[in-house]
């Protein structure tokens, strides 16, 4: 317990190495040792720990840790957390975890609640994004797939697919789940985003058509709210509206930006999210938890038995009251799961959802912050819109930029077409730019000051930082871009050196 305090100290003051210095195999070779045949003391293994571990963590809690959407935990989150493990709970229905099941449905009701479903839906909480989102299209193809197919399997379809339809933006957990779930990958119609990086719903409707036409099973569209490249998110509406028409069920992947609706000032962001049949949501994404926790709600619970109702004997239940008879895993497709609510729990009772939306809020404004540090510096350039969290911008040296042109924040669409040797310039201008974002990013990361990631936005190298750490102030904003632009200075310096 103290060594956790003392290393979310040292993380909120930022004194730790944000990623360590030491290849791979170095550290490998550090900790390799033989199976351990006799106990240590517990002094010496926290002295092994303190020495083989501690200082090869990546610290996602430093202030300046901009890498991902994930949000560092509250202390109330990473307390509930060791309580967890010390009461060993086993959640698979009420049977096995009378009080922590109540309280899960108690907690998914709350998130269902920012979500602005109607009441009644529920769900449960799983690992995270991912997971949520296979169980939601487990569900969605249980539901829409001809009579018979849940038992006989998608081979009775033929050629026939039944296809899903997301934006050229999504995550890559829905291909991923499309994979898993035998509906292949092929079956992932990519719709074309617009200028905004949101999926465009005239060609989402366009796509269902022809799909139909070709003999195809449309059957679900999967929306973003708060793409994991930019943040966007998608006009939930439109699509919920053509969802209906298409009879198609509508799934919004919302692991990162659902939490919004906790921000009176941003729910109308996630207008439309209401409308749909599935909603994946983490809150250890933007809510402060500690991993893993992400959660999956379903308009209607009860179909969800219909993707996760085969059993064995010894899961019988012969409760027969609603809430003694609840078992989570006919919602989903884990079994033993452990007491992740307590922490989701923990989390809104002592911040209270007005501090979350708060802060929440202040995050979004340190995003728009850091998009006008970028804007007002000739150096640097904005490469999306910020919609959210997420900042995506470049590097770009005076005299790169005069070559591949761009001042555009969203990308001009004719620009790509192709206008012969103007166009062929500004790629390999642009190819140079990419290489040079590449190893800043590298250099960066590798210094352990301040740590971004990177998204491909139309072809484009982006550095991309994510706002979603309670711990960062304006100051470190600033910091941010200051490492940029020197390391930036630097390599074009270095560059010019070599030719
Ligand atoms: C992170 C993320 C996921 C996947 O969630 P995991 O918790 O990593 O499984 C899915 N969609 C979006 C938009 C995400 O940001």
């Amino acid at each position: 317990m103290r060594l956790a305090r003392s290393w979310t100290r040292g993380a909120a003051a930022g004194r730790h190495r944000i990623f360590p210095d030491l290849a791979g195999v170095n550290l490998a070779r550090r900790l390799a040792q033989p199976l351990p045949q006799r106990g240590l003391t517990p002094a010496r293994l926290l002295a092994e720990l303190k020495r083989d571990l501690l200082p090869f963590l990546r610290d996602s809690g430093h202030p300046a840790f901009f890498g991902y959407v994930m949000s560092p935990p509250s202390g109330a989150g990473v307390a509930a957390d060791l309580l967890a493990s010390a009461f060993d709970q086993n959640l698979t229905a009420w049977r096995s975890a009378p009080g922590p099941t109540e309280m899960e449905r108690l907690v998914v009701d709350w998130l269902r609640q920012i979500t602005g479903l109607p009441e009644g839906s529920g769900g449960l909480l799983t690992s995270g994004g991912s997971m949520a989102t296979l169980a939601a299209l487990s569900v969605a193809r249980a539901v829409k797939a001809p009579a018979g197919t849940v038992r006989g399997g998608l081979g009775l379809l033929g050629d026939r697919l039944m296809t899903l339809y997301s934006s050229d933006e999504v995550h890559m957990s829905v291909p991923r789940a499309a994979q898993i779930l035998g509906l292949g990958t092929a079956a992932v119609r990519i719709v074309p985003s617009d200028a905004r990086f949101r999926l465009d719903p005239a060609a989402l409707e366009d796509a269902v058509l022809a799909d139909r036409r070709a003999g195809h099973l449309p059957f679900c569209v999967v929306a973003s709210a708060g793409t994991v490249n930019t943040g966007a998110v998608d006009p939930l509406e439109a699509i919920a509206r053509l969802a209906r028409k298409h009879r198609l069920w509508l799934h919004v992947d919302a692991a990162y930006g659902g939490p919004l609706g906790l921000s009176a000032l941003h729910r109308p962001l996630l207008r439309g999210l209401e409308e749909a049949d599935s909603v994946a949501l983490d809150p250890h994404k933007w809510l402060y938890a500690p991993l893993d926790a992400g959660c999956v709600l379903y308009r209607d619970p009860a179909t969800a038995r219909a993707a996760f109702s085969a059993r064995g004997e010894y899961a019988q239940i012969f409760e027969t009251g609603e809430r003694e008879s609840f078992a989570f895993f006919e919602h989903g497709p884990e079994l033993s799961r452990r007491f992740r609510a307590l922490k989701v729990w923990m989390i809104l009772k002592y911040h209270g959802a007005e501090r979350l939306g708060q802060r929440l809020a202040e995050e979004m404004a340190l995003a728009t912050h850091l998009a006008r540090l970028v804007q007002n510096h000739a150096e640097l350039e904005l490469l999306a819109p910020v919609e959210t969290g997420i900042v995506c911008f470049r590097y770009m040296p005076a005299a790169a930029r005069r070559g591949a042109g761009s001042r555009a924040v969203v990308p001009d669409e004719r620009r790509r077409g192709g206008r012969g040797g103007d166009d062929r310039g500004r790629r390999a201008a642009d190819a140079i730019v990419d290489r040079l974002n590449q190893d800043l990013l590298l250099a960066l990361q590798r210094g352990g000051r301040v740590y971004l990631s990177n998204a491909l936005l139309r072809g484009r190298f982006a550095l991309r930082a994510c706002l979603v750490n309670f711990r960062t102030r304006r100051t470190d904003l600033e910091r941010l871009v200051q490492e940029v632009v020197r390391e930036g200075r630097r390599l074009t310096t270095a560059d010019r050196g070599r030719s």
